[in-house]
């Protein structure tokens, strides 16, 4: 490879990510190679070091380098890393019903998948199994996210596997997110569920109006519908509750989990309550690598070090410090700061969030451009009111720079 004076690792990491990979997020912008981190610090491949305040997207919800996390993954990998579901093992006994304990749900099971999108497969598939044919519709919510894939199912090779979900596609009926009028003329005696992000990450940390949950609630009572709420960002801490829905005392029939269970280790969970409990029988779902033992290990220290070191607390505490550090900073590219807990959109005058972010990234601070005009934050649970602080005091500069 060339080199020149100023030619650096990030550079030379670049133009080998360009030639090596599929093209599927073009070149990261701006292009950070990243090396190694320390709870919210992180450095890239050149020396620089950041404040970590979006956390691989709200998965790293332990921050970097945790030694209780790194513990639980060195232990459990030195004992046993695989073993498929053919067999049994402590991990994923001991994930469910530390989650099943978490929701207060003693009837409750959990399917164990790898990522967000696999979560949404199984409750797709759990909905069409629970409501058969008849009910063929699915209700969503416009700028809702709930993963990438379209469905593996129907090239599945074997009939007695792909038949029962038949027909494929899923027909959807949107509705505009947060109107309860809408939501309840939607849910109808066609519907098989209604899914629902309890607060919508990639849409922009947008929460809905006080009530919608339990609206949604009610309109799927009424009609006979399946409530399944997408817990894959919101889950975990993130708002300061373990679970978002928990704000609304609602029950769902199913919720899916990923991003920060894992912390940062691939993971996710479909659970399904009362009657979704037990639909996903034998022969109607799975995943080799589902419910693995390192994966499970990490999401089993990620909690007990949320629970043992109160960091629900400290995400409402920092949180709420934050937004206030944000709100104060007076500048007129910024219009509001939403979200709760730790996570949280800063919304501005003009579609400039790339620039912003850029800007951020030069003095020191990884943030998301989540929206055109909106910069999230989905810091590590572990965030410190002194850290949070820091964001504060360089939004101005930030923000000069980023107009400049
Ligand atoms: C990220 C996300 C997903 C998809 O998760 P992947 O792990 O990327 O497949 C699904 N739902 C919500 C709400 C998400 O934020």
């Amino acid at each position: 490879m060339t080199s020149t004076a100023t030619h650096t690792a990030t550079d030379g990491l670049r133009a080998r990510f360009g030639r090596a990979l599929m093209p599927t997020y073009g070149t990261p912008a701006p292009p950070i190679a990243l090396a190694a981190g320390q709870g919210c610090r992180i450095r890239d491949v050149d020396g620089r070091s950041y404040l970590d305040l979006i956390g691989g997207l709200s998965a790293s919800s332990l921050g970097h380098g945790h030694p209780d996390l790194a513990a639980a993954i060195a232990r459990q990998a030195g004992e046993l890393v695989h073993t498929s579901n053919q067999f049994l093992h402590e991990r994923e006994v001991e994930l469910a019903e530390r989650l099943r304990d978490l929701l207060g749900a003693p009837d409750a099971r959990v399917y164990l998948c790898n990522s967000g999108t696999e979560a949404t497969e199984a409750a797709v598939k759990l909905a069409r199994r629970a409501q058969g044919r008849d009910r063929p519709v699915v209700v969503a919510a416009e700028g809702a996210f709930h993963g990438r894939t379209m469905g593996a199912l129907p090239m599945a090779g074997v009939p007695a596997i792909r038949e029962p979900f038949t027909p494929f596609g899923v027909d959807v009926r949107f509705v505009p997110f947060g109107d309860v009028a809408a939501l309840a003329a939607a849910v109808r005696d066609d519907t098989a569920a209604v899914f629902l992000e309890p607060v919508q990450g990639e849409a922009g940390v947008v929460s809905p109006p006080e009530g919608y949950l339990r609206a949604a609630r009610e309109a799927c009572d009424a009609a006979g519908a399946l409530l399944v709420l997408d817990e894959v960002q919101s889950g975990i801490g993130r708002t300061g509750r373990w679970f978002a829905h928990q704000a609304e005392g609602i029950v769902p029939d199913v919720m899916t989990l990923s991003k920060g269970l894992g912390g940062g280790m691939p993971i996710a969970a479909c659970v399904g309550f009362g009657a979704c409990a037990g639909i996903l029988v034998p022969g109607t779902h799975g995943s080799t690598f589902g419910g693995n033992p390192v994966a499970c290990a990490a999401a089993l220290a990620v909690l007990s070090v949320i629970e043992r070191d109160g960091l629900l607390d400290n995400a409402t505490r920092v949180g709420a410090a934050l937004a206030e550090g944000i709100r104060a900073v007076e500048h007129p590219l910024i219009t509001g700061v939403r979200g709760r807990g730790l996570w949280l959109a800063t919304t501005l005058a003009e579609p400039v969030s790339v620039k912003v972010c850029e800007a951020a990234a030069r003095a020191g601070f990884l943030v998301n451009p989540v929206r055109p005009d909106a910069v999230r934050l989905a810091p590590p649970l572990i965030l410190t009111a002194a850290e949070a602080a820091e964001f504060s005091a360089a939004l101005p500069d930030i923000l000069a720079d980023a107009a400049g």
